[in-house]
């Protein structure tokens, strides 16, 4: 097929599925979109003052956060095309990060940010926090802060629901693998498994349109984004495997405004205390079909 050809299918299946989600295809389950009614309220904090971060400094007189974060990772941060709403897991945490810190999660500014561009972004000052899919390494840690963990993940394969091959990442020899430009799963891919042919872009929604278009055998990332993804298209695509790997998600800081990682680590801990959490969990990732797990204990590490 001509390449012009391959990109014509994979429109017309992508539009299949669109008009699938919409109007319930019989036979398959209906797409459960993260409802915001469901979504909690955050209080938001009166009287808090952070003068020791100069980033909550800047944003105080700015009079609004700005945060980095995905558009295209279902259930986790999502933005609605029509209406340009954010929505996910992820979204929700900033959110109540945000009303910890005195600022009204209405008045949030989100930033899409690639995989690849976070360090940078928090480095130049283009955002005040990243919240997305962001594992917490010793590699970023020399770059940037990191508040949590708040969530566990692990990396994980989608494939299409008829592969038979590949059951795990030790049938990947030979298999094109796609996944994403400055992330962890695809420096795993490379580093432990060699015998695949890796492929790499700058989000994990081209790879899907090129699974389901089959011109990757198969997408590797965290099981999260994965079960999204095989949440939304269940008659196309399957999640296979136990996952093999540790993601701890962190909240992205500037690496020395470590008054903004404890003001978030307390956060954290407060959110998960007092359902916060749980709750918005259960509205947005709960929804992919895993049940809350416990949260990963907050590391506050001391400055470095
Ligand atoms: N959690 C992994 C990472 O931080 C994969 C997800 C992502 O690219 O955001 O690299």
């Amino acid at each position: 097929m001509t390449r012009i050809r391959r990109t014509l299918a994979a429109l017309a299946l992508a539009l299949t599925l669109l008009a699938a989600g919409g109007c319930g295809k019989e036979g398959s389950p209906p797409v459960k979109g993260p409802s915001p009614e469901a979504l909690p309220a955050y209080q938001v904090a009166t009287g808090f003052r952070l003068p020791a971060s100069p980033t909550w400094r800047k944003a105080k007189r700015r009079g609004y956060l700005v945060v980095g974060v995905k558009e295209d990772q279902p259930y986790l941060g999502e933005k609605d095309p029509a209406t340009g709403r954010y929505s996910g897991f992820d979204i929700e945490i900033a959110k109540m990060m945000a009303a910890s810190l005195g600022f009204d999660p209405k008045t949030i500014r989100f930033k899409t940010i690639a995989s690849a561009n976070r360090e940078t972004a928090l480095q130049n000052g283009q955002i005040d926090y990243y919240v997305g899919t962001y594992t917490i390494n010793p590699l970023r840690k020399r770059l940037v802060g990191f508040a949590g963990p708040y969530f566990m993940a692990g990396q994980s394969l989608l494939v299409r629901k008829d592969e038979n091959d590949i059951h795990g990442p030790q049938d990947l020899a030979g298999k094109t693998v796609c996944s994403v430009a400055g992330s962890t799963p695809l420096m795993r891919l490379q580093a432990d498994y060699p015998k695949a042919r890796a492929v790499a872009y700058d989000t994990y929604s081209v790879c899907v349109d090129n699974l389901i278009s089959l011109q990757v055998d198969a997408v590797t990332t965290d099981n999260t984004i994965l079960l999204g993804y095989a949440a939304k298209a269940p008659n196309e695509l399957k999640v296979v495997g136990k996952p093999f790997s540790k993601e701890p998600y962190g909240i992205g800081v500037p690496k020395k405004d470590t008054a903004l990682r404890f003001a978030l680590d307390d956060a954290i801990r407060a959110r998960e205390r007092n359902g916060d959490w749980r709750r918005a969990y259960n509205a947005t990732l709960g929804r992919s079909g895993v049940p809350a797990p416990r949260p990963p204990r907050v590391d506050r590490y001391p400055a470095r």
